[in-house]
């Protein structure tokens, strides 16, 4: 049974029936609205916990129809304790939720992927297709393989090669833009209108988007029902932090945590900082920028969800930060190092923000802050490329790993007293 009500307008509140459609008469978003009520009577923890660790134990709160079809193992990822980080960092309690293992494509995107494609089904769309900055690529690839649906992935030219082979490694057709992501995103818009395929992030956007809500809930469950102080999260579009905030609204209308404000706190590369540079200057207003980063995934000039992310950080009482493509790199090792998880380019900017928000004083060192670490650093090895020890390399005798690799590790050490 499904608490799916309709598709609502964001500002004038205007309602339509479910179909793949993004915006209201008035050009604002639509946002699927569901049955409060309903939710109350049927939602328990216990309910909860009874079902599989995976993102669809919270069916009811997504907008599908029926029961998942396909891409039935998404989700539930691990909340782990970052203890070591947290020192490092100089701050009291830290966890990282670890969507760089999430199943099947090692990435956040596999949540809004399972419940856009599920959608995709249930409106009966042969072809299945996005616009992305590679990690959605590769999640439309896989998840549509394994459904038995023909994809199409946009990109643009420049990815990194695994964010390339991995998707066309599922049979997708992979076709690059030359362009930047937010010419990628243009075309796709037209190509959805003209064919009628199911573009997971244009026309489908609305459902895509409601997958997002599962990474909050879970962080919710995964701290013994409660909500955390506050979250640091990767914006590209500005989908994901705007259904966070969502999400732990949603559960405590429903009394399943204790209400609380949770405060947002938004990451951007420099040379992609549409939406922090706008908290920064106290507006909800997106000014596009021309993306230069090695945080590819991030790399939206123009997000779609950009006004409503800058005002869900603002109004939770939160703050964004930039961090160079230097500072992303050193994120990457500190996390590596510290709490030996290997994230991504998106992860180096948590990472690299939170510290840098910390050392101006900007976030509350006593906070019990989650970090989101939203996909995989074997996808974006390129950044890493000469920033590491690159080894030792010595002929199998006893006396070359004396003299070679014991001299070294001991001089090391002395040089760093
Ligand atoms: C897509 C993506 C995000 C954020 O996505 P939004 O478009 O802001 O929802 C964060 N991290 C990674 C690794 C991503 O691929
Ligand atoms: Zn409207």
């Amino acid at each position: 049974m499904s608490y799916v009500i309709g598709l609502r307008c964001k500002e004038c509140g205007k309602t339509y029936p479910i179909s793949p459609r993004v915006v209201c008469d008035c050009i604002a978003p639509l946002e699927v609205s569901y049955d409060l009520d309903g939710w109350k009577r049927v939602i328990t923890r216990e309910l909860i916990a009874s079902r599989p660790p995976t993102m669809w134990r919270y069916r009811e709160m997504l907008p599908l129809e029926g029961e998942p079809t396909v891409s039935r193992s998404v989700g539930f990822t691990p909340l782990v304790p970052a203890p070591r980080l947290a020192k490092a960092l100089g701050c009291r309690k830290l966890w990282i939720k670890n969507d760089a293992v999430n199943c099947p494509t090692l990435s956040f995107k596999d949540r809004v992927v399972a419940v856009a494609i599920n959608k995709a089904i249930e409106f009966g769309f042969k072809v299945v297709a996005c616009a992305s900055t590679g990690n959605l690529a590769n999640a439309v690839a896989a998840h549509a393989a394994a459904a038995g649906l023909e994809s199409y992935v946009f990109i643009p030219e420049d990815l990194e090669e695994a964010k390339v082979l991995g998707s066309a490694v599922y049979g997708a057709k992979v076709i690059k833009i030359r362009g930047n992501y937010d010419s990628v995103n243009r075309l796709c818009s037209q190509i959805a209108g003209e064919y009628g395929w199911g573009f997971v992030n244009v026309n489908l956007r609305t459902f895509y988007a409601e997958g997002s809500k599962t990474l909050a809930y879970e962080v919710a469950e995964q701290l013994g029902w409660r909500l955390p102080d506050s979250i640091v999260v990767p914006i590209a579009g500005g989908s994901l932090i705007t259904r966070v905030g969502k999400a732990f609204k949603e559960l405590s209308d429903i009394g399943l945590v204790e209400p609380k404000n949770v405060t947002l706190i938004g990451a951007q590369a420099t040379g992609c900082s549409p939406v922090t540079t706008a908290v920064k200057r106290g507006t909800r207003e997106i000014e596009p920028q021309k993306p230069s980063t090695i945080a590819r995934s991030l790399a939206i000039g123009n997000p779609a969800d950009g006004y409503y992310a800058s005002g869900a950080i603002m109004s939770s009482g939160g703050t964004g930060e930039d961090v160079t493509d230097p500072e992303i790199v050193s994120g990457m090792k500190l996390l590596a190092e510290t709490e030996g998880i290997l994230g991504e380019t998106a992860a180096g900017v948590t990472i690299a923000t939170a510290r840098k928000l910390l050392q101006q004083g900007k976030m509350n060192p006593d906070a019990e802050t989650v970090l989101a670490v939203t996909g995989n650093g074997l996808k974006t090895l390129d950044a890493l490329h000469n920033q590491l020890d690159p080894g030792i390399t010595i002929r199998p005798r006893l006396e070359e790993f004396e003299n070679q690799v014991l001299t070294a590790v001991r001089s090391a050490a002395v040089a760093a007293g």
